[in-house]
Protein backbone atom coordinates (compact mmCIF):
# COMPACT_ATOMS: atom_id res chain seq x y z
CA UNK A 1 0.00 0.00 0.00
CA UNK A 2 1.34 3.50 -1.09
CA UNK A 3 2.15 5.81 2.02
CA UNK A 4 0.24 8.96 2.30
CA UNK A 5 2.60 10.99 3.30
CA UNK A 6 0.31 13.49 4.89
CA UNK A 7 -0.78 11.21 7.31
CA UNK A 8 2.84 11.04 8.90
CA UNK A 9 5.33 13.78 10.08
CA UNK A 10 8.32 11.52 9.63
CA UNK A 11 7.57 8.27 7.74
CA UNK A 12 10.63 7.23 7.48
CA UNK A 13 10.73 6.67 11.26
CA UNK A 14 7.25 5.69 11.45
CA UNK A 15 7.00 2.84 9.28
CA UNK A 16 10.76 1.30 9.15
CA UNK A 17 10.29 -2.08 9.87
CA UNK A 18 10.16 -4.02 12.96
CA UNK A 19 13.56 -5.58 12.74
CA UNK A 20 15.01 -2.05 11.58
CA UNK A 21 13.56 -0.59 14.48
CA UNK A 22 15.16 -3.00 16.96
CA UNK A 23 18.14 -2.75 15.01
CA UNK A 24 18.25 1.34 16.02
CA UNK A 25 17.18 0.34 19.54
CA UNK A 26 19.68 -1.84 20.33
CA UNK A 27 22.31 0.22 18.97
CA UNK A 28 21.04 3.26 20.72
CA UNK A 29 20.28 1.31 24.14
CA UNK A 30 24.00 0.66 23.94
CA UNK A 31 24.82 4.59 23.36
CA UNK A 32 22.85 5.47 25.82
CA UNK A 33 23.93 3.26 29.06
CA UNK A 34 27.22 4.59 28.20
CA UNK A 35 26.33 8.04 27.88
CA UNK A 36 24.50 8.13 31.28
CA UNK A 37 27.27 6.30 33.25
CA UNK A 38 29.94 8.22 31.90
CA UNK A 39 28.45 11.48 32.45
CA UNK A 40 26.09 11.50 35.64
CA UNK A 41 27.77 10.58 39.21
CA UNK A 42 24.79 9.10 40.57
CA UNK A 43 24.17 6.98 37.54
CA UNK A 44 27.71 6.06 37.97
CA UNK A 45 27.82 5.07 41.65
CA UNK A 46 24.54 3.79 41.52
CA UNK A 47 25.62 1.16 38.55
CA UNK A 48 28.91 0.50 40.62
CA UNK A 49 26.81 -0.32 43.89
CA UNK A 50 24.51 -2.43 41.72
CA UNK A 51 27.88 -4.20 40.54
CA UNK A 52 26.90 -3.50 36.42
CA UNK A 53 30.01 -3.35 34.50
CA UNK A 54 28.75 -1.49 31.59
CA UNK A 55 32.07 -2.61 29.84
CA UNK A 56 29.83 -5.37 29.44
CA UNK A 57 26.38 -4.21 28.54
CA UNK A 58 25.53 -5.70 24.63
CA UNK A 59 21.96 -4.09 24.10
CA UNK A 60 18.78 -4.56 24.52
CA UNK A 61 19.09 -8.45 25.88
CA UNK A 62 20.84 -7.17 28.65
CA UNK A 63 18.63 -4.50 29.63
CA UNK A 64 16.76 -6.88 32.00
CA UNK A 65 19.77 -7.29 34.38
CA UNK A 66 20.04 -3.40 34.62
CA UNK A 67 18.68 -1.88 37.65
CA UNK A 68 15.61 0.22 37.62
CA UNK A 69 14.88 4.37 38.27
CA UNK A 70 11.78 5.68 39.42
CA UNK A 71 10.09 9.09 40.36
CA UNK A 72 12.09 8.71 43.54
CA UNK A 73 16.07 8.55 41.99
CA UNK A 74 14.36 12.49 40.59
CA UNK A 75 13.34 13.11 44.13
CA UNK A 76 16.34 12.07 45.76
CA UNK A 77 18.36 13.74 43.29
CA UNK A 78 16.11 17.03 43.05
CA UNK A 79 16.87 19.57 41.21
CA UNK A 80 19.56 18.55 38.68
CA UNK A 81 21.46 15.50 39.77
CA UNK A 82 20.81 13.32 37.03
CA UNK A 83 21.52 15.45 34.75
CA UNK A 84 24.44 14.79 31.66
CA UNK A 85 25.13 18.03 30.47
CA UNK A 86 26.64 21.11 31.53
CA UNK A 87 23.73 23.72 32.53
CA UNK A 88 24.39 25.34 30.19
CA UNK A 89 23.23 23.51 27.36
CA UNK A 90 19.68 23.72 29.35
CA UNK A 91 17.20 25.71 27.27
CA UNK A 92 14.01 25.44 29.44
CA UNK A 93 12.44 23.30 32.21
CA UNK A 94 9.21 21.84 33.56
CA UNK A 95 8.02 20.16 36.86
CA UNK A 96 5.76 17.33 37.40
CA UNK A 97 2.32 18.41 38.74
CA UNK A 98 2.99 16.68 41.93
CA UNK A 99 -0.29 14.42 41.89
CA UNK A 100 2.07 11.91 43.82
CA UNK A 101 4.54 14.06 45.76
CA UNK A 102 6.71 16.18 45.45
CA UNK A 103 7.23 17.26 42.06
CA UNK A 104 10.10 16.12 39.94
CA UNK A 105 12.24 18.37 37.37
CA UNK A 106 12.98 17.73 33.55
CA UNK A 107 15.84 19.96 31.78
CA UNK A 108 16.02 20.16 28.17
CA UNK A 109 19.19 21.05 25.86
CA UNK A 110 17.76 22.18 22.43
CA UNK A 111 18.14 18.47 21.30
CA UNK A 112 15.50 17.68 23.98
CA UNK A 113 13.28 20.32 22.56
CA UNK A 114 13.76 19.11 19.04
CA UNK A 115 13.35 15.76 20.07
CA UNK A 116 10.08 16.67 21.81
CA UNK A 117 8.78 18.89 19.12
CA UNK A 118 9.38 15.81 17.08
CA UNK A 119 7.13 13.26 18.87
CA UNK A 120 4.11 15.98 19.69
CA UNK A 121 4.60 16.47 15.91
CA UNK A 122 4.15 12.81 14.66
CA UNK A 123 0.85 12.71 17.32
CA UNK A 124 -0.90 15.83 15.67
CA UNK A 125 -0.20 14.74 11.64
CA UNK A 126 -1.86 10.84 13.57
CA UNK A 127 -5.02 12.73 14.79
CA UNK A 128 -5.29 14.39 11.11
CA UNK A 129 -3.03 18.08 12.18
CA UNK A 130 -2.53 19.29 8.70
CA UNK A 131 0.34 22.52 8.55
CA UNK A 132 -2.13 25.34 8.49
CA UNK A 133 -4.72 23.88 10.71
CA UNK A 134 -5.43 25.15 13.97
CA UNK A 135 -5.19 23.93 17.08
CA UNK A 136 -6.11 25.41 20.43
CA UNK A 137 -3.75 24.65 23.29
CA UNK A 138 -5.95 24.21 26.83
CA UNK A 139 -3.22 23.04 29.33
CA UNK A 140 -1.38 25.69 30.87
CA UNK A 141 1.93 26.98 29.70
CA UNK A 142 4.36 27.34 32.49
CA UNK A 143 6.39 24.61 34.82
CA UNK A 144 3.57 21.90 34.05
CA UNK A 145 5.23 19.98 30.54
CA UNK A 146 1.32 20.45 28.83
CA UNK A 147 1.29 23.41 27.51
CA UNK A 148 4.89 24.05 26.09
CA UNK A 149 4.90 20.30 25.02
CA UNK A 150 1.79 20.93 22.66
CA UNK A 151 2.81 24.02 21.52
CA UNK A 152 6.40 22.72 20.77
CA UNK A 153 4.68 20.09 18.75
CA UNK A 154 2.29 22.34 16.77
CA UNK A 155 5.11 24.48 15.96
CA UNK A 156 7.02 21.70 14.63
CA UNK A 157 3.81 20.32 12.57
CA UNK A 158 3.62 23.58 11.35
CA UNK A 159 -0.20 24.38 12.32
CA UNK A 160 -2.24 27.85 13.12
CA UNK A 161 -1.53 28.12 16.89
CA UNK A 162 -4.20 29.14 19.62
CA UNK A 163 -2.21 29.49 22.91
CA UNK A 164 -5.41 29.66 25.26
CA UNK A 165 -3.59 28.05 28.01
CA UNK A 166 -6.07 26.93 31.12
CA UNK A 167 -8.91 28.58 32.36
CA UNK A 168 -11.13 31.31 31.31
CA UNK A 169 -13.41 28.93 29.79
CA UNK A 170 -16.21 31.15 28.37
CA UNK A 171 -13.40 32.76 26.63
CA UNK A 172 -11.61 29.62 25.49
CA UNK A 173 -15.36 28.74 23.83
CA UNK A 174 -15.12 32.08 22.03
CA UNK A 175 -11.88 31.72 20.49
CA UNK A 176 -12.79 28.08 19.19
CA UNK A 177 -15.47 29.34 17.61
CA UNK A 178 -14.10 33.22 16.43
CA UNK A 179 -10.69 31.06 15.14
CA UNK A 180 -12.56 27.84 13.52
CA UNK A 181 -10.42 25.22 15.58
CA UNK A 182 -10.33 22.40 14.11
CA UNK A 183 -8.06 20.19 17.23
CA UNK A 184 -8.57 20.74 20.89
CA UNK A 185 -6.18 19.91 23.30
CA UNK A 186 -6.30 19.33 26.75
CA UNK A 187 -6.40 17.53 29.84
CA UNK A 188 -9.23 15.21 29.35
CA UNK A 189 -11.42 15.90 32.59
CA UNK A 190 -11.05 20.14 31.23
CA UNK A 191 -12.86 18.96 28.04
CA UNK A 192 -15.74 18.21 29.61
CA UNK A 193 -15.56 21.54 31.53
CA UNK A 194 -15.98 22.98 28.20
CA UNK A 195 -18.91 20.90 26.80
CA UNK A 196 -20.76 21.56 30.06
CA UNK A 197 -20.35 25.60 29.60
CA UNK A 198 -20.97 25.93 26.25
CA UNK A 199 -24.41 24.16 26.97
CA UNK A 200 -25.03 26.55 29.57
CA UNK A 201 -24.23 29.36 27.06
CA UNK A 202 -26.24 27.26 24.34
CA UNK A 203 -23.66 27.39 22.17
CA UNK A 204 -22.41 24.66 19.28
CA UNK A 205 -18.69 24.50 18.34
CA UNK A 206 -18.79 22.90 15.07
CA UNK A 207 -15.53 23.97 13.79
CA UNK A 208 -13.98 21.02 16.04
CA UNK A 209 -12.92 17.66 14.51
CA UNK A 210 -10.53 16.63 16.47
CA UNK A 211 -9.54 16.02 20.10
CA UNK A 212 -6.14 15.33 21.88
CA UNK A 213 -6.50 14.75 25.48
CA UNK A 214 -4.22 13.37 27.74
CA UNK A 215 -2.47 13.92 31.45
CA UNK A 216 -5.14 11.52 33.10
CA UNK A 217 -6.68 8.55 32.38
CA UNK A 218 -9.41 8.31 29.19
CA UNK A 219 -11.76 5.70 29.54
CA UNK A 220 -14.02 4.23 26.58
CA UNK A 221 -17.23 5.48 28.79
CA UNK A 222 -15.74 9.34 29.09
CA UNK A 223 -14.39 8.97 25.25
CA UNK A 224 -17.93 8.24 24.11
CA UNK A 225 -19.71 11.09 25.83
CA UNK A 226 -17.05 13.61 24.56
CA UNK A 227 -17.79 12.06 21.37
CA UNK A 228 -21.78 12.42 21.93
CA UNK A 229 -21.77 15.92 22.43
CA UNK A 230 -19.37 16.98 20.41
CA UNK A 231 -18.94 14.87 17.60
CA UNK A 232 -15.43 14.68 17.41
CA UNK A 233 -12.18 12.28 17.63
CA UNK A 234 -11.07 11.56 20.68
CA UNK A 235 -7.10 10.52 20.71
CA UNK A 236 -5.66 9.79 23.81
CA UNK A 237 -2.13 11.24 23.80
CA UNK A 238 0.67 9.78 26.60
CA UNK A 239 3.79 11.13 27.88
CA UNK A 240 5.22 11.74 31.53
CA UNK A 241 7.89 14.44 32.62
CA UNK A 242 10.20 12.01 33.14
CA UNK A 243 10.14 10.85 29.95
CA UNK A 244 10.02 14.27 28.55
CA UNK A 245 6.76 15.37 28.90
CA UNK A 246 3.13 15.35 26.86
CA UNK A 247 3.48 13.44 23.46
CA UNK A 248 6.59 11.79 24.08
CA UNK A 249 5.41 8.44 24.36
CA UNK A 250 2.78 8.62 21.97
CA UNK A 251 -0.59 8.41 21.21
CA UNK A 252 -3.66 6.07 19.44
CA UNK A 253 -3.91 6.46 15.88
CA UNK A 254 -6.92 6.25 13.63
CA UNK A 255 -7.17 2.64 14.39
CA UNK A 256 -7.91 3.31 18.07
CA UNK A 257 -6.12 0.52 18.72
CA UNK A 258 -3.67 0.82 21.29
CA UNK A 259 -1.40 3.99 21.75
CA UNK A 260 1.52 4.34 19.61
CA UNK A 261 4.95 4.42 22.11
CA UNK A 262 7.46 5.96 19.24
CA UNK A 263 9.79 3.44 19.82
CA UNK A 264 13.13 4.69 17.95
CA UNK A 265 13.01 7.00 20.79
CA UNK A 266 11.36 4.71 23.66
CA UNK A 267 12.17 0.82 24.33
CA UNK A 268 9.45 -0.23 26.64
CA UNK A 269 8.95 -2.96 28.87
CA UNK A 270 5.86 -4.37 30.63
CA UNK A 271 7.13 -5.38 34.45
CA UNK A 272 4.95 -7.15 37.09
CA UNK A 273 5.11 -4.31 39.77
CA UNK A 274 5.61 -6.76 42.53
CA UNK A 275 7.86 -9.36 41.60
CA UNK A 276 9.55 -6.81 38.99
CA UNK A 277 10.07 -9.76 36.51
CA UNK A 278 8.69 -9.37 32.75
CA UNK A 279 4.74 -10.16 31.98
CA UNK A 280 3.85 -11.71 28.51
CA UNK A 281 3.03 -9.69 26.02
CA UNK A 282 -1.03 -9.21 26.70
CA UNK A 283 -0.74 -9.07 30.06
CA UNK A 284 -1.33 -6.24 32.23
CA UNK A 285 1.69 -4.89 34.18
CA UNK A 286 3.89 -1.98 35.02
CA UNK A 287 5.38 -0.09 32.34
CA UNK A 288 8.88 0.60 32.48
CA UNK A 289 10.47 2.85 29.95
CA UNK A 290 13.90 3.27 28.57
CA UNK A 291 14.90 6.57 26.75
CA UNK A 292 16.88 6.30 23.55
CA UNK A 293 17.73 9.54 22.06
CA UNK A 294 17.59 11.94 25.50
CA UNK A 295 19.96 14.03 26.32
CA UNK A 296 19.34 16.18 29.82
CA UNK A 297 18.45 13.17 31.12
CA UNK A 298 18.29 10.10 30.10
CA UNK A 299 16.14 7.80 32.06
CA UNK A 300 17.36 3.62 31.55
CA UNK A 301 14.36 0.91 33.00
CA UNK A 302 12.28 3.85 34.42
CA UNK A 303 9.20 2.13 36.41
CA UNK A 304 6.86 5.12 35.65
CA UNK A 305 3.79 3.28 37.87
CA UNK A 306 1.25 3.30 35.33
CA UNK A 307 -0.39 -0.19 34.20
CA UNK A 308 -1.18 -1.04 30.66
CA UNK A 309 -0.29 -3.90 28.41
CA UNK A 310 1.15 -4.60 25.02
CA UNK A 311 -1.52 -5.25 22.48
CA UNK A 312 0.47 -5.62 19.33
CA UNK A 313 3.89 -5.54 17.93
CA UNK A 314 2.86 -6.01 14.54
CA UNK A 315 2.73 -3.12 12.04
CA UNK A 316 -0.85 -1.42 12.16
CA UNK A 317 -3.37 -0.80 9.91
CA UNK A 318 -2.17 2.89 9.93
CA UNK A 319 0.88 2.13 8.63
CA UNK A 320 3.15 2.50 11.62
CA UNK A 321 4.96 -0.58 13.03
CA UNK A 322 5.76 1.41 16.39
CA UNK A 323 4.23 -0.94 19.74
CA UNK A 324 0.83 -0.50 20.55
CA UNK A 325 -0.33 -0.55 24.63
CA UNK A 326 -3.41 -0.40 25.78
CA UNK A 327 -5.06 2.87 27.51
CA UNK A 328 -3.48 3.33 31.26
CA UNK A 329 -5.68 1.68 33.57
CA UNK A 330 -4.23 3.22 36.77
CA UNK A 331 -1.13 4.04 38.74
CA UNK A 332 0.15 1.36 40.67
CA UNK A 333 -0.13 4.07 43.58
CA UNK A 334 -3.67 4.68 42.62
CA UNK A 335 -5.15 0.99 43.10
CA UNK A 336 -7.92 0.90 46.22
CA UNK A 337 -8.24 -1.70 48.66
CA UNK A 338 -12.19 -0.96 50.04
CA UNK A 339 -13.10 -4.29 52.21
CA UNK A 340 -11.00 -7.28 50.80
CA UNK A 341 -11.64 -5.53 46.64
CA UNK A 342 -9.43 -3.89 44.73
CA UNK A 343 -10.45 -1.63 42.20
CA UNK A 344 -9.16 1.60 40.49
CA UNK A 345 -10.83 5.04 40.11
CA UNK A 346 -10.91 4.20 36.08
CA UNK A 347 -12.98 1.31 36.40
CA UNK A 348 -15.55 4.04 39.09
CA UNK A 349 -15.98 5.87 36.40
CA UNK A 350 -16.35 3.51 33.39
CA UNK A 351 -18.83 2.43 35.57
CA UNK A 352 -20.48 5.55 36.54
CA UNK A 353 -21.09 6.70 33.37
CA UNK A 354 -22.84 3.62 31.95
CA UNK A 355 -25.40 4.96 34.33
CA UNK A 356 -27.93 7.08 32.15
CA UNK A 357 -28.14 10.61 32.94
CA UNK A 358 -24.97 10.67 34.85
CA UNK A 359 -22.83 13.09 34.04
CA UNK A 360 -18.89 12.89 33.58
CA UNK A 361 -18.11 15.01 36.99
CA UNK A 362 -17.63 12.36 40.20
CA UNK A 363 -15.37 11.82 43.37
CA UNK A 364 -14.00 8.49 45.33
CA UNK A 365 -14.55 10.01 49.02
CA UNK A 366 -12.29 7.65 51.29
CA UNK A 367 -13.85 7.89 54.89
CA UNK A 368 -11.08 6.37 57.12
CA UNK A 369 -12.94 5.92 60.83
CA UNK A 370 -10.32 4.97 63.07
CA UNK A 371 -8.70 2.58 60.70
CA UNK A 372 -11.57 1.12 59.05
CA UNK A 373 -12.47 2.37 55.46
CA UNK A 374 -15.91 3.10 54.08
CA UNK A 375 -16.19 4.53 50.69
CA UNK A 376 -18.94 7.34 49.34
CA UNK A 377 -19.16 8.23 45.71
CA UNK A 378 -20.15 11.70 44.89
CA UNK A 379 -21.58 12.46 41.57
CA UNK A 380 -23.66 14.75 39.82
CA UNK A 381 -26.45 13.54 37.77
CA UNK A 382 -30.19 14.15 36.28
CA UNK A 383 -33.32 14.31 38.32
CA UNK A 384 -34.37 10.51 38.59
CA UNK A 385 -31.17 9.23 39.06
CA UNK A 386 -30.84 7.82 42.91
CA UNK A 387 -28.20 7.19 45.09
CA UNK A 388 -29.31 3.26 45.20
CA UNK A 389 -29.00 3.08 41.30
CA UNK A 390 -25.60 4.10 41.40
CA UNK A 391 -24.71 1.64 44.33
CA UNK A 392 -26.60 -0.98 42.85
CA UNK A 393 -24.77 -0.51 39.36
CA UNK A 394 -21.64 -0.25 40.81
CA UNK A 395 -22.00 -3.53 43.40
CA UNK A 396 -23.15 -5.06 39.74
CA UNK A 397 -19.80 -3.63 38.10
CA UNK A 398 -17.04 -3.94 40.71
CA UNK A 399 -18.37 -6.43 43.45
CA UNK A 400 -18.41 -3.34 45.91
CA UNK A 401 -21.32 -1.31 47.68
CA UNK A 402 -20.36 2.24 48.04
CA UNK A 403 -22.69 5.06 49.22
CA UNK A 404 -24.10 7.08 46.64
CA UNK A 405 -24.31 10.67 47.07
CA UNK A 406 -26.12 12.73 43.88
CA UNK A 407 -25.22 16.17 43.37
CA UNK A 408 -27.03 18.75 40.87
CA UNK A 409 -24.74 19.12 37.47
CA UNK A 410 -22.32 22.07 38.04
CA UNK A 411 -21.89 21.59 42.01
CA UNK A 412 -18.72 18.91 42.61
CA UNK A 413 -15.38 20.80 42.44
CA UNK A 414 -13.80 21.61 39.11
CA UNK A 415 -10.48 21.35 38.52
CA UNK A 416 -8.11 23.33 35.85
CA UNK A 417 -5.47 20.80 35.78
CA UNK A 418 -6.01 17.04 36.46
CA UNK A 419 -8.95 16.29 37.70
CA UNK A 420 -9.22 15.32 41.67
CA UNK A 421 -10.86 12.24 41.52
CA UNK A 422 -9.85 10.65 45.01
CA UNK A 423 -10.41 12.29 48.37
CA UNK A 424 -9.40 10.66 51.60
CA UNK A 425 -11.06 11.80 54.98
CA UNK A 426 -10.49 11.06 58.35
CA UNK A 427 -14.22 10.67 59.96
CA UNK A 428 -14.51 10.86 64.10
P1 LIG B 1 2.48 13.57 37.97
O1 LIG B 1 1.03 13.63 37.57
O2 LIG B 1 2.91 12.23 38.45
O3 LIG B 1 2.90 14.69 38.85
P2 LIG B 1 3.14 14.31 35.24
O4 LIG B 1 2.49 15.64 35.35
O5 LIG B 1 4.43 14.18 34.58
O6 LIG B 1 3.36 13.71 36.66
O7 LIG B 1 2.09 13.32 34.58
C1 LIG B 1 2.45 12.06 34.06
C2 LIG B 1 1.48 11.02 34.51
O8 LIG B 1 0.15 11.38 34.13
C3 LIG B 1 1.73 9.68 33.87
O9 LIG B 1 2.70 8.93 34.54
C4 LIG B 1 0.35 9.04 33.96
O10 LIG B 1 0.11 8.48 35.24
C5 LIG B 1 -0.59 10.21 33.76
N1 LIG B 1 -0.97 10.30 32.34
C6 LIG B 1 -0.48 11.10 31.38
N2 LIG B 1 -1.11 10.88 30.20
C7 LIG B 1 -2.02 9.92 30.43
C8 LIG B 1 -2.98 9.24 29.61
N3 LIG B 1 -3.14 9.52 28.33
N4 LIG B 1 -3.74 8.28 30.21
C9 LIG B 1 -3.59 7.98 31.52
N5 LIG B 1 -2.71 8.58 32.33
C10 LIG B 1 -1.94 9.55 31.80
ZN1 LIG C 1 -1.81 2.61 14.05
Amino acid sequence: MPLNEKEYFNPREETMSVDELRSVQNERVKSVVRYAVDRNAYMKSYYAKEGIDVNAFRGLDDLPSLPFVSKSTFRETYPMGLMCVAKEEIREMHMSSGSTGMPIVMPYTQGDLDQWAECMARCYRMAGGLPGDVVQITPSFGLFNGGFGMYHGARAAEMFIVPASSGNTERQIRLINDFQTKILTAVISYCVRIIEIADRLGVKLPSLKTGVFGAEAVTDAMKQQIHDALGIEVFNIYGMTETGGVGTLGMDCGDHSGIHVWEDHYYVEVVDPQTLTPVPDGELGELVITSLTREAIPVIRLRTGDLTRIISRKPCACGRTHVKIDSISGRTDDMLIIKGVNFFPTQVEQALLEIPGVHPHYQIIIEDHHGVKDIRIHVEAEDGVTGFMVEKHLKERLGFSPKGDIFKPGSLPRNEGKAVRVVRKEVD
